[in-house]
């Protein structure tokens, strides 16, 4: 007998939900915390043969989720937005950076089909466009029936990789800054889907004032799992004037390579592609 709310079965015989509103998502989440949350559902098409489930939450249908908003200073991008149609709806105001990060979400077919919170609640899985949007101070709204609260997107994985999200709770929304970077830089190397191949992605993220380097950010994501971030050194760059000497360089350089992954999680040709990266990336200021 089909229970309230129930839109279909799989194949199982589970009950799948298709909620049309954010607070029937909710109320049904509330309800039965155990179902499997589905978006795109690209990711879990991989465990097709699973049978732990108890059902399905589909959001496709959750009109809430499928909206972009723009102001003057940020984006407000639903969850279930497909990363194509983001792309498409955004490429003009979203920041460089981000446009650039959609469009490493794999094959056109998938992009039309998977969604940005999919991407970035994939378990274990740092994808590069979520090191984009970490870098660009995103936060991400995390909501459940009766209450919500926004974290950084920064801040939404523990250190081994874990999503940090309460049983009950959607991520509904995104606000990405629309701040304009001046300097950005973005290479990929190898496959960063599944985790644990070997992968590598370099992210620079700057911007320059009159008066010279007013933010620098630079982030390695390598195999999908380990992030490297250089806080300290980045930092030390602000206020400095373009060009960097050698010497500020071989600063910021020794900073990244003494970081302990940095000698630990990567092979030669990784740690060449990074150093060559931030260099390249601190001699394209200036
Ligand atoms: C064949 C293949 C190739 C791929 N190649 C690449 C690639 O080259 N580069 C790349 O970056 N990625 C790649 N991917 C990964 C792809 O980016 C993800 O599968 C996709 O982004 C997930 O989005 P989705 O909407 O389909 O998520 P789903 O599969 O629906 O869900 C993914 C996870 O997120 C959870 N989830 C989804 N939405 C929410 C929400 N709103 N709130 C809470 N939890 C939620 C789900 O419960 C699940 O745990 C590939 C995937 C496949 C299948």
């Amino acid at each position: 007998m089909s229970s309230r709310g129930e839109r279909g079965r799989t194949h199982r015989d589970e009950p799948v939900y298709a909620p049309e509103s954010l607070s029937e998502a909710l109320q049904i989440f509330r309800r039965r915390p155990s179902l499997q949350v589905w978006a795109g559902g690209t990711w879990w098409s991989r465990f097709a043969d699973r049978d732990d489930t108890e059902g399905i939450l589909s959001l496709h249908a959750v009109r809430e989720l499928r909206r972009v908003v723009k102001s003057d200073i940020q984006a407000e991008v639903g969850a279930a937005v497909p990363v194509e149609r983001l792309y498409l709806a955004g490429r003009r105001f979203l920041p460089r950076l981000m446009t650039e990060g959609l469009h490493l979400v794999g094959s056109p077919p998938l992009r039309n089909i998977a969604t940005i919170g999919g991407a970035l609640c994939i378990p274990g899985t740092v994808l590069p466009i979520t090191a984009c949007l970490q870098i660009l101070d995103t936060r991400v709204e995390l909501r459940r029936q009766g209450n919500g609260r926004w974290v950084a997107l920064s801040q939404f994985r523990d250190a081994s990789g874990a999503v940090r999200i309460n049983q009950g709770e959607i991520m509904t929304r995104l606000r990405v800054p629309l701040y304009s970077w001046t300097h950005r830089m973005l290479r990929s190397y190898g496959m960063p889907f599944p985790a644990g191949q070997e992968s590598l992605t370099v992210i620079g993220l700057a911007s320059l004032d009159k008066t010279g380097i007013s933010e620098f950010r630079f982030v390695l994501v390598i195999d999908g799992t380990v992030q490297i971030r250089i806080r300290e050194a980045e930092m030390d760059l602000v206020g400095r004037s373009v060009p960097l000497t050698e010497r500020e360089q071989r600063s910021i350089l020794n900073a990244l390579e003494s970081n302990p992954y940095y000698g630990s999680e990567l092979n030669d040709l990784g740690r060449w592609r990074a150093a060559q990266g931030l260099r390249e990336f601190m001699q394209k200021l200036g």
